[in-house]
């Protein structure tokens, strides 16, 4: 039997099912959940399928969250989709389910579950969701709910298409996802709009980022730099991917301050890897998209540093 097959067989076993996703959801944590979560009811109207996890306002258009009592967990089969490591999950009851399953797409560093199905080398979650529907499509129903939520969660993971994991096969699922029929155009704008503070921000990051020689773009988002423009940490996810759009950028770290004081570490490049580096300070991710974290400035500025030094040594590989 194959992981997929695996997988489908404990679906179809299980009376109640809960999906987690990770903390701070990104489109493709929210959308591979809801996804997986919509097909599964559409398909087995019997079942109680339940997606957990805190309600993320902004999110709240590809799918709302249900709420599960302790007790729902026995007897369940638990789902965690797009989440690498173990602390990551949102809600820290997901290993109290009968069996557990992970469903992702980021370097399976930190394996857990009864069953791991992971694919680093697909565009998202969401885009494995869909090859799990499809290979069992006769049995399993596609709503356009779900592609919606898929659909979503593929375009925010590729930036649209853009970064280097969209490959043929991302496009053909995108086309199915589109066939379904729900508004396709209003989940590209909702995607792509961003409230007027955080293009006061994109100002400010563009003003403000450091650019070394060989590439390496860095920007620290401090508490006054917060305050000025009324934004958390959790609105300045529009920001991450501009310094990618200068010609002469080819990695870049945004640095966020934490409320405890500590910086969140957004770590983006279009060529060098940079999850090594993530792994050194508490982090980790794809190769091209990462996250960490920095105590203080000091170790902010020590990032910066081998940012610096990757970026280097990126340009001198592509010279030889
Ligand atoms: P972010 O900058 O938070 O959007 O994260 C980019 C990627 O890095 C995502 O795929 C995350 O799963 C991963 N990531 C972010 N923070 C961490 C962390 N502290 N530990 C491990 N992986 C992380």
């Amino acid at each position: 039997m194959t992981l997929q097959q695996e997988i489908f067989e404990q679906i179809k076993k299980h009376q109640r099912i809960i999906i987690h996703r990770h903390q701070r959801p990104d489109p493709d944590a929210i959308g591979s959940q809801i996804g997986l979560a919509e097909i599964i009811r559409a398909s087995f109207p019997m079942k109680t399928v339940l997606a957990v996890g805190k309600q993320i306002g902004g999110l709240s258009w590809i799918g709302e969250m249900d709420t599960a009592d302790d007790d729902d967990y026995d007897d369940a089969l638990v789902i965690v989709t797009d989440t690498a490591n173990p602390p990551r999950v949102d809600d820290n009851r997901y290993t109290n389910g009968q069996e557990l399953i992970k469903i992702d797409h980021h370097p399976d560093d930190d394996p857990y579950g009864d069953l791991a199905w992971v694919v680093p080398s697909a565009s998202s979650s969401s885009e494995m969701i869909f090859d799990l529907y499809h290979q069992f499509k006769h049995e399993l129903t596609l709503n356009a709910k779900a592609a919606k939520a898929l659909y979503a969660g593929i375009i925010g993971d590729t930036g649209r298409f853009l970064y280097s994991a969209t490959t043929p096969h991302t496009m053909r699922v995108a086309a199915s996802l589109m066939a379904t029929g729900f508004d396709v155009t209003a989940v590209n704008q909702k995607l792509d709009s961003i409230p007027l503070s955080v293009a006061h921000l994109s100002a400010y990051v563009y003003q403000n980022l450091t650019i070394t020689e060989d590439g390496a773009a860095t920007v620290c988002l401090t508490s006054e730099v917060l305050d000025q423009f009324d934004l958390k940490d959790a609105g300045t996810a529009g920001v991450v991917p501009l310094p990618g759009k200068i010609e002469s950028v080819v990695c870049w770290a945004i640095f966020v301050v934490q409320r405890d004081g500590t910086y969140r570490v957004r770590l983006r490049s279009k060529g060098p890897t940079i999850n090594e580096l993530a792994k050194k300070h508490d982090g980790g991710g794809h190769a091209l998209a990462s996250g960490a974290k920095a105590k203080d400035l000091d170790e902010v500025q020590t990032i910066q540093n081998e940012l610096a030094a990757i970026a280097t040594a990126y340009k001198k590989s592509k010279k030889e």
